[in-house]
């Protein structure tokens, strides 16, 4: 079923605590914790805590959650004090994605080039 726990997904792993993460929030429908190669004094990573491979998907299958997930990001951005930072949703290999479960890159807290790479 759409957004069901999968045995093989680490992000899944991490939202059910089974994989331990440096967690800087939770709510009732998604966890924010920090990248474990940080590109950035601030690389903080916001999924839901129900599993959809993409931002793609999320956003057809549940557009509240990715609301939720939108929301998180704008509170963990404050909470690291950001004035400026990037949103990024990596959506298929070629765009570099390589975790398949739902997760925005909260980037922040150095000067950040346009285009990215
Ligand atoms: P993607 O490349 O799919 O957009 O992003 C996946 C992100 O997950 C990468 O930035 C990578 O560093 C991060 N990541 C991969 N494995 C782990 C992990 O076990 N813990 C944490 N905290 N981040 C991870
Ligand atoms: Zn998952």
């Amino acid at each position: 079923m759409a957004g069901e726990p999968q045995d093989d997904c680490l992000f899944c792993k991490i939202a059910a605590g089974h994989v331990p993460a440096t967690i800087v929030r939770e709510t009732e429908t998604t966890v924010a914790f920090r990248d474990i190669n940080p590109q950035a004094p601030t690389h903080i990573l916001v999924i839901p805590k129900a599993h959809y491979a993409d931002a793609a998907t999320l956003a057809t299958a549940a557009p509240e959650l990715a609301a939720d997930i939108l929301r998180e990001t704008r509170t963990v951005a404050e909470e690291d004090k950001l004035e400026s930072y990037r949103i990024v949703f990596n959506t298929g290999t070629g765009a570099g994605q390589t975790v398949f479960h739902a997760h925005a890159h909260v980037v922040g807290g150095r000067g950040l080039q346009w285009p990215p790479g």
